[in-house]
């Protein structure tokens, strides 16, 4: 459990091409099954890992036209609301549609 938390809160990377942010994102995301949990999202809240703003509105105008989204910010799927997942650079959506 402690390396796992130790793994979570590794300290952030220079990751200005987006690949390795990418690679390590989708590693933690592994870590809890594959699915961006609140776990992740308390990590990276602390790690100060968030989407751009550019990316964060992409992510919420996908989930608009998306037929899981409930009431305007709620996802069926992953049971998260949608404008505060979409903040954390390392979430994704549980379908690829993002
Ligand atoms: S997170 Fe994915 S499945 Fe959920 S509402 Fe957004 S696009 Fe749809």
């Amino acid at each position: 459990m402690l390396s796992y938390v130790q793994k979570l809160l590794a300290p952030k990377r220079d990751t200005s091409c987006g690949d390795c942010a990418a690679r390590e994102a989708a590693a933690r995301s592994a870590a809890t099954g594959g699915k961006y949990t609140l776990l992740n999202a308390a990590a990276d809240t602390l790690r100060g890992d968030f989407a751009t703003e550019e990316v964060r509105q992409a992510r919420i105008d996908t989930c608009k036209k998306c037929e899981y989204l409930a009431m305007g910010s709620n996802c069926k799927l992953c049971g998260c609301f949608v404008h505060i997942k979409a903040r954390y650079a390392g979430a994704s959506c549980d379908i690829n549609k993002w």
